[in-house]
């Protein structure tokens, strides 16, 4: 049996590289050779293992949960005609396994699929096996290994999407990570009018303005909300975009920050139960849309969308990807990737 690396989250804050046996190939299927794997941040909830997250972490973690892949097809099965041995793709993991006939597929929500396929554990591997569904072959311009950002990037896109922006907007995204600066990105390329963006680290802050920021408030001013009211003309925010989550107060700022009768997307994942004024909210007509992933609408899916806009570079979210490190380095790239003091964004890992 064929053998490949697979990294196991042993225990909280300990993930280690193993051998696994390599996946085969069948007639419905393909094999990737990854060549670009993100460390997401809901990943890194689990290898903390704090808070709300370690009733979810169950240790050992064959696959440490890696979902963010890109790569080139190293294997094609007989019945597939999607894509081609040396296709350079990226890989939506949720259409990918998806029946794509059932109620949620058919409404872009692959992710509550009520039929999904099992394609195994992927995670971080060498090797990934898959459907040909929910492949995206990469454009010309836009390299292997940097295209693994379009999972996150495609999950703030969603929740845009899916909230509804007309254009026009005043928006204010709260946080500056990955998921910020490409929801800033996005909403500009959906036609916000403003953007302003809430940030904390001066890495993040140096690259708003690829990302069509307009105004950038430093987090840690005490007078931030002021500030972001002020830059709205004292009106509020027809649209707040939350991305921090963690352990930050950024669900009361939205809730002072938005205009009544507007929208609140929250993208971020908490360590504990957050309790908040729901008087605010009512009195305020607040619609408060969760979205957890991407997926389709109007018939586009987000990932389609995504490698549009960093192609034609509407929204450059190749350069979220600051750090690149071997596989074989993933302790330190996890450890890496949850230290923000180091001018990190996206930490990248190269199999
Ligand atoms: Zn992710
Ligand atoms: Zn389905």
């Amino acid at each position: 049996m064929e053998m490949m690396r697979q990294a196991t989250l042993v225990g909280p804050r300990d993930v280690r590289i193993d051998q696994a046996p390599k996946p085969e190939v069948d007639d419905d299927s393909v094999i990737i050779r990854i060549e670009g794997l993100g460390i997401c941040g809901s990943n890194l909830h689990l290898w903390l293992a704090e808070g709300s997250a370690v009733p979810l972490a169950m240790f050992p973690m064959p696959g440490a949960l890696g979902h963010e892949h890109s790569g080139v097809i190293d294997e094609v099965g007989k019945n597939v005609t999607k894509v081609k041995l040396g296709d350079r793709v990226t890989i939506d993991p949720f259409e990918n396994q998806a029946c794509g006939a059932c109620a949620y597929c058919n409404v872009g929500y692959f992710h509550h699929c009520s039929n999904p396929l099992n394609f195994g554990i992927g995670g971080y591997a060498d090797y990934l096996k898959a459907s040909e569904n929910g492949l995206y072959i990469l454009p010309d311009n836009v390299e292997t290994r940097s295209a693994a950002v379009v999972e996150p990037m495609a999950c703030s896109v969603a929740g845009i999407r899916r909230a509804g922006l007309p254009g026009g907007e005043t928006v204010v995204v709260l946080g500056a990570g990955v998921l910020g600066l490409s929801a800033a990105g996005a909403a500009k390329a959906l036609g916000a009018g403003k953007v302003i963006l809430l940030a904390k680290h001066d890495s993040q802050a140096a690259m708003a303005e690829r990302f069509g920021v307009d105004v950038v408030v430093r987090s840690s001013e005490e007078d931030a909300v002021a500030q972001i009211m002020a830059a709205t003309d004292g009106l509020g925010a027809d649209m707040v975009i939350e991305t921090v989550g963690g352990s930050a107060p950024t669900l009361d700022q939205a809730m002072d920050i938005v205009r009544p009768a507007a929208k609140i997307v929250v993208l971020g994942l908490w360590d504990n139960l957050y309790p908040f004024d729901s008087w605010k909210a009512i009195l305020k007509d607040v619609t408060l849309h969760f979205s957890l992933t991407h997926g389709m609408k109007d018939k586009r899916t987000d990932y389609a969308l995504c490698l549009e806009w960093m192609s034609n570079g509407m929204v450059p979210a190749q350069d979220l990807c600051t750090h690149y490190r071997p596989l074989d380095d993933i302790q330190a790239a996890f450890e890496l990737a949850a230290d923000k003091t180091q001018g990190v964004v996206k930490v990248v890992l190269e199999p």
